[in-house]
């Protein structure tokens, strides 16, 4: 009897509480390991990249970002002084290949190289920054726009047969015009008009957690404004190299493009 009291009181506090803000943790390339820090910890940081610290029910944590091109084998996260070894998994991402008629995407000319190498650098500034939270607790994501999608994140991607850099996103198709919204609270860090992503959003969510929507037909908000979840930032487009309209949505943490379905709630 007593034990199925405090099962129940278990479940309750589960799911009663914020403990679901937590991303998931899914330690292989693409995803995300939460380690449960104690209070005295100060400074996690993960190949020289600060990583994020959160707090769930008076308990730290610190989420790290595992790059899409991590090998299998272990990694090392530097807690304080500490070494916590961590086993990265393999993980059966699909591979895609694409037929482009636009060959100036499978082959860009010197200047739209140049060009790349350039917003390139400018997505990298932001994606290596490191803000301070304006929350204790990591807040809930929800779906920047409707749409069914499926694991479109990691996909191994060959255009006109050549491979090129695995998908880092994830992509919901969605018609043109159709409103994109905030997943959660942040400030507009970088607006773009770039060679691949099209007009594109970045969304600072504090201490490293960055969002980026792409391919955009319109852009509604500006560089520095602060924004709240649920608050329209433009409409789906297929802007920049596409086949056809939807919303690519990336979620880089310390300097890793992570899965975004990992900030989600679990689908019920
Ligand atoms: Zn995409």
């Amino acid at each position: 009897m007593h034990k199925l009291i405090a099962l129940s009181f278990l479940t309750i506090l589960y799911t009663n509480t914020s403990f679901a803000a937590l991303p998931e943790s899914s330690l292989r390339p693409g995803g995300i390991a939460i380690i449960p820090l104690t209070d005295q910890v100060k400074h996690v940081s993960y190949e020289d990249h600060r990583v994020l610290i959160t707090e769930e029910n008076n308990k730290k944590y610190a989420v790290v970002g595992i790059p899409l091109s991590t090998p299998i084998g272990t990694i090392n996260i530097k807690v304080d002084q500490e070494i916590i070894p961590l086993d990265i998994q393999s993980y059966p991402y699909a591979e895609q290949h694409i037929k482009l008629k636009d060959q100036h995407f499978v082959e860009p000319s010197s200047d739209q190289l140049a060009r790349y190498k350039t917003e390139a650098q400018e997505q990298n500034l932001i994606y290596t920054s490191f803000s301070q939270s304006k929350w204790k607790t990591l807040p809930q994501f929800i779906t920047p726009t409707q749409g069914k999608f499926t694991n479109s994140f990691g996909r191994k991607r060959f255009f006109n047969n050549e491979e090129r850099a695995p998908h880092s996103g994830l992509d919901i198709p969605a018609p043109i015009g159709q409103k994109v919204i905030v997943p959660a609270d942040g400030t507009v860090v970088g607006i773009g008009h770039y060679f691949f992503n099209g007009n594109t959003i970045l969304i600072d969510h504090g201490q490293g957690l960055i969002s980026m929507f792409c391919h955009l037909s319109q852009i509604e908000v500006h560089k520095g404004q602060v924004v709240k979840q649920g608050e329209e930032i433009g409409k789906v487009g297929k802007t920049g190299r596409v086949t056809g309209p939807h919303l690519h949505w990336g979620m880089s943490l310390n300097d890793a493009r992570v899965d975004p379905q990992l900030f989600l709630a679990p689908k019920k």
